[in-house]
């Protein structure tokens, strides 16, 4: 590990000199490697989609249940509406980039 009594600022990350390579800043005042924090991010970006997945995949058994029980129409598209909302509220984060993701495939500003 590099000493650090030297002016050179770390990695908020790594822990190392940010002597070699793009630095962005963080939200709390400190520096990272721009590989450091596009690391990070792509692991968040993962954790993100496993967890709307896992989500997903419980409402979808709680979608299948209500089936089951030979719920009527109204019923159904009652559960249906909540899954959507809490699946919503859970990963919101998740749908916030992916709607984000969608206006830039379709080139939609603002
Ligand atoms: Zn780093």
């Amino acid at each position: 590990m590099a000493h650090r009594s030297s002016n050179v600022p770390f990695c908020a990350i790594c822990g190392l000199p940010l002597r070699n390579g793009a630095a962005v800043p963080t939200t709390s005042g400190g520096q990272v490697h721009l590989h450091c924090a596009e690391r990070q991010s792509r692991a968040a970006a993962r954790e993100r989609a496993v967890r709307a997945a896992g989500s997903a995949a419980i409402l979808a058994g709680v979608l299948m249940l209500v089936v089951g029980l030979a719920v009527g129409s109204w019923g159904l598209v009652a559960v249906l509406a909540l899954c959507v909302l809490a699946h919503v509220r859970v990963n919101h984060r998740w749908w916030l980039y992916l709607i984000q993701s969608i206006r830039l495939w379709l080139g939609i500003r603002g």
